[in-house]
């Protein structure tokens, strides 16, 4: 028997504890506020962005969508973000990816304060990741809303071998690092990784993340093991996919995410209990 984990419904529960916790800051005098900043006209990055506003303005937060033109050049880009750095009503801010070519990403998530930096991509927050730092800051949505979701089901990374597919900087490397920080032997696997299935099947936890549809199948998973599912991808008749193929995984993995509903909405979740977070630290030190 697999158990399907329903990240729908874990993150209502985030949700709604980040709804109370809004409220009570709001008593406090202090407006949780993120502001995301969208570059271009790319089609999936306007559906990411207006849902992300929907749910904060819904949970009663302060957001602003910024909308540039696919023209706006780095040194615009970069003065909007000092702009928000400095504005008090502003907890959060987002710079949606991808961005036009001119613009040179890294720079970007440089120029974002840490303290709001609620994607968890500037380095001095990475650092902490790493490091396994015992204060407050932000880490990357997906990798958190992903642990979250395990400890939902009690699963219990310590002691067991996950294998991360996925080396990108927004997901498996801050997922493997806070797999190993829940004290899991990890693997991080790539596109370079020799017999990627034999590795694959080692693993008591699975996590993909790779952008290929269907790469891993049931036959590529160890019996029992917990299977995350980070993709998002397109099959032939254009029909929302993961990385992992479902149907053929069903029987074979312990508990699996699907697609959609698995790890999707824990990623939005997440990044509002972030903002929330990030509001309480700076606003009223705790
Ligand atoms: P990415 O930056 O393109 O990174 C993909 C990673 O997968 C790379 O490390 C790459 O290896 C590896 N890879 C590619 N092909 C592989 C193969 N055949 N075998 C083994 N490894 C392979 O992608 P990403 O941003 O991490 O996103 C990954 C997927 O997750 C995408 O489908 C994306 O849409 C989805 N996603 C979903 C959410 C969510 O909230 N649900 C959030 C973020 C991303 P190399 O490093 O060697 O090139």
């Amino acid at each position: 028997m697999t158990t399907i984990i329903d990240g729908k419904q874990v993150a209502k529960q985030v949700n709604q504890a980040t709804q109370a916790e809004v409220s009570k800051l709001v008593e406090r005098g202090v407006q949780p506020g993120i502001a995301v900043i969208i570059v271009g006209e790319d089609p999936a990055s306007q559906i990411y962005v207006r849902n992300k506003n929907r749910k904060a303005t819904k949970l009663g937060m302060h957001s602003i969508v910024r909308q540039l033109p696919a023209t706006t050049t780095q040194a615009e880009l970069l003065s909007i973000i000092a702009d928000y750095n400095a504005d008090d009503k502003i907890h959060g801010i987002l710079v949606q990816s991808p961005l036009p070519k001119q613009i040179n990403e890294p720079l970007v998530t440089l120029a974002i304060d840490p303290n709001k930096d609620v994607d968890g991509f500037h380095p001095t927050n990475v650092g902490k990741l790493i490091t396994n730092y015992a204060g407050h800051y932000p880490i990357a949505n997906t990798p958190r809303g992903i642990m979250t979701m395990l400890a939902a089901y009690d699963v219990d990374p310590a002691g067991k071998h996950a294998v991360v597919i996925g080396r990108s900087t927004i997901v498996g490397k801050p997922m493997a690092a806070l797999l190993t920080n829940a004290n899991a032997t990890v693997t991080l696997a790539h596109s370079k990784t020799v017999d990627l299935k034999a590795v694959a099947r080692t693993a008591d936890i699975l996590v993909v993340a790779t952008g290929i549809a269907h790469l891993i199948t049931g036959a590529d998973i160890k019996p029992g093991a917990t299977v995350i599912d980070v993709g998002m991808d397109r099959d032939a008749n254009g029909k929302l996919v993961g990385d992992v193929d479902f149907e053929s995984a069903q029987g074979v993995a312990g508990l699996i995410t699907p697609v959609p509903g698995g790890v999707g909405p824990m990623t939005i979740a997440t990044l509002m209990q972030t903002t929330v977070e990030l509001a309480k630290w700076s606003d009223l030190g705790e």
